[in-house]
């Protein structure tokens, strides 16, 4: 070794932003402490026994990892302690003093907005360590891997406020003890009915023993109990486990305050054996808020009770990454690696069973617990949505569980199914009819619904970003093929049809005029058959993007071709009379631009000379 025995270093500026926001703004669960820690020892037991497999020699002869939490009232310090993998001085120097891993950068990223440090976020963000400075003010790690000799233990020592000290020590037992010298106000930790009850509370299904000294009449008798559950829950039979016992499990597993919304807990015994507990949650976890571009995780693969790794992206799809839970499967070889796991046949049956439990999760909400899957559609609808175009084995099945706001729906409320769409599809009706905007207010004041309305036909109101997108991929339902309202022909009958031939016949002379005022800022005008009250839209070709989304996507910066929209007129629009009647050629044709931009701002795209139109409706209007 090179390094001085001893040395003082800074933080990462970023690890000491992540420690004043922790430490100053976490009033409510400071206990979180203690469970964060707890599962940092439980982490490295489990990397223990997983290297072990290769390497027994690294147990040297103690293969009974546990977590032991000690307390000295004398001192005023907490001690948890586990006799786990442990760390070098490298790695306490990587894990603890710089960016471990994403987590703190996307700490930082979510605190940036309005959100409040709370516990919620540190346990998901892997900056868990970092609370024990929450209650503490004065932090001391020893720690020594299981493969390094004894000389070369590590005492880390750090205040939180921007440095700590690192120096080597003797240290003969392998693993980490973290102790925690309190804050003078936070002597409420130093009992030990609390820690106890704290353990019970937030980490009781920790798979491996946590152990505290054993008291008779408050005295210590000299040895350590178990305290928490320590078992596999998800091993054990189903009649065994309660209601609470799959609750705690789940709140220790995701870091999560709030109970989960529902889980599917499966045995599959055969030629290949396996056991699923998966969980949804409540709400959305940060990390899916952020558009998930890190690393996904919350579902852990256990091979005949070894951990083996976080295996989200293995085990689940892309749109189902709001699942936490467990895996553990019989038949897996252990010493598997990511890259194996990756064209594993046996893992892929394994993802399909997942899969299926999930949406059969879903699927009972939905029929048997219409409060819960309101929840979970306002959670994860959108997330689910993306199934139509990633699962196309499952697109049927998705496509049942997706919920919209509609015409003949309540509101704003998504609720309506397709099933319930086609289920009041009158006679004759044979598409799905469905307009995207940009809002719920957008999408239900369109111009292009009257003929809809007038008619009584039913249309989906869909106004999230991927809804347009979704439609694309999913086509037809049950048969029926989804229609834009504001795309190509409409579904009229023949007498309908002849009266806009009609029309068109009559409005010639109109819609030549509107041509040549407009000039080439259009591609086409011709009489609506969508309009009953408004004086004109827009209409799209089938392979014409909605102009709210082209407007999003420029925004965001993608050059989309230019496309000429073809303005649609209600010929019967006083406004339309009046354009016909206007002599003047300024004044005509500010109207005819008018009418052109009123379509575009209904339709959601975005004017190309804002200052224009403005000045062109104030001409008009003094005008009137
Ligand atoms: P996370 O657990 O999500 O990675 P933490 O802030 O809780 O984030 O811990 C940071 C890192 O410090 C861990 O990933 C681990 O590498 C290391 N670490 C913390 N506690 C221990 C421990 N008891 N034994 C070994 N390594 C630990
Ligand atoms: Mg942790």
């Amino acid at each position: 070794m090179n390094a001085p025995a001893t040395e003082t270093r800074k933080f990462e500026a970023e690890v000491a932003q992540v420690l004043h926001l922790v430490t100053h703004s976490l009033y409510s669960h400071k206990e979180i402490f203690l469970r964060e820690l707890i599962s940092n020892a439980s982490d490295a037991c489990d990397k223990l026994r997983f290297e072990s497999l290769g390497k027994p020699e690294l147990l040297g002869g103690d293969g009974e990892l546990h977590i032991d939490v000690s307390w000295d009232e004398a001192a005023r310090t907490i001690t948890v302690r586990d006799n786990g993998i442990g760390m070098t001085r490298d790695e306490v120097v990587a894990n603890i003093g710089t960016i471990a891993s994403s987590g703190t950068r996307r700490f930082l990223e979510a605190m940036s907005g309005e959100q409040k440090a709370d516990a919620r976020l540190i346990g998901q963000f892997g900056v868990g360590f970092y609370s024990a400075f929450v209650v503490a003010d004065k932090v001391t790690v020893l720690t020594r891997r299981a493969d390094a000799p004894a000389g070369e233990g590590v005492k880390w020592e750090s205040d939180g406020k921007g440095e700590y000290v690192l120096e080597q020590v003797e240290q003969t037992e392998r693993g980490t003890a973290v102790i925690l010298h309190l804050k003078a106000d936070e002597d409420e930790f130093l009992k030990a009915w609390q820690l106890k009850s704290l353990i019970r509370k937030y980490s009781d299904h920790v798979a491996f023993p946590i152990r505290m000294p054993k008291e008779e009449d408050g005295k210590p008798t000299g040895e350590w109990e178990t305290v928490n559950d320590a078992s596999a829950l998800w091993a054990k039979p189903k009649s065994e486990i309660s209601d609470a016992d799959y609750i705690g499990f789940y709140k220790s597993l995701g870091h999560d305050f709030n109970d989960p919304l529902a889980w599917t807990h499966n045995r599959v015994e055969g030629s290949q054996s396996f056991t699923t507990l998966l969980y949804i949650p409540e709400q959305p976890p940060f990390d899916l808020m952020m558009g998930g571009r890190d690393e996904r995780k919350g579902l852990k693969l256990y091979i005949k009770r070894v951990f083996i790794m976080d295996a989200a992206e293995e085990l689940l799809p892309n749109y189902l990454r709001f699942v936490r839970g467990v895996v553990d499967a019989d038949d897996l070889p252990l010493n598997v690696s990511r890259e194996i796991l990756q064209h594993n046949r046996q893992l892929e049956r394994i993802k399909a069973a997942c899969v299926k439990r999930v949406l059969d999760l879903i699927e009972k909400l939905a029929k048997d617990e219409p409060e819960k899957f309101a929840t979970f559609c306002k959670a994860f609808g959108n997330t689910l949505k993306e199934g139509i175009s990633e699962d196309a084995s499952n697109r049927e099945r998705i496509a049942k569980l997706l919920r919209f706001a509609s015409t003949k729906g309540d509101g704003a409320k998504q609720t309506v199914s397709l099933d319930d769409y086609v289920g009041r599809m009158a006679v004759g009706q044979d598409a799905i009819w469905y307009i995207t905007a940009d809002s719920y207010a957008a999408a239900a004041g369109s111009p292009q619904l009257e003929a809809f309305r007038a008619k009584g036909i039913e249309v989906l109101l869909m106004f999230d970003r991927i809804d347009e997108w979704m439609v694309g991929y999913l086509g037809e339902y049950e048969g029926k093929k989804l229609r834009n309202v504001a795309k190509g022909e409409l579904p009229l009958d023949e007498a309908d049809k002849q009266k806009q031939e009609e029309a068109t016949k009559q409005a010639e002379p109109l819609l030549k005029k509107l041509k040549e005022l407009l000039g080439d800022r259009v591609g086409d005008v011709k009489v609506s058959a969508r309009l009953t009250d408004s004086p004109s839209c827009l209409a799209l070709s089938d392979y014409e993007m909605a102009p709210h989304l082209a407007r999003l996507l420029r925004e965001a910066g993608q050059e989309l071709p230019e496309s000429k929209p073809t303005l649609e007129i209600n010929p019967q629009h006083t406004l339309l009379k009046r354009v016909e009647a206007e002599s003047d050629a300024t004044k005509a044709k500010d109207l005819a631009t008018l009418l052109l931009e009123q379509a575009e701002i209904a339709a959601g795209a975005q004017l190309a000379d804002p200052a224009a139109f403005v000045q062109r409706m104030n001409r008009v209007l003094l005008d009137a």
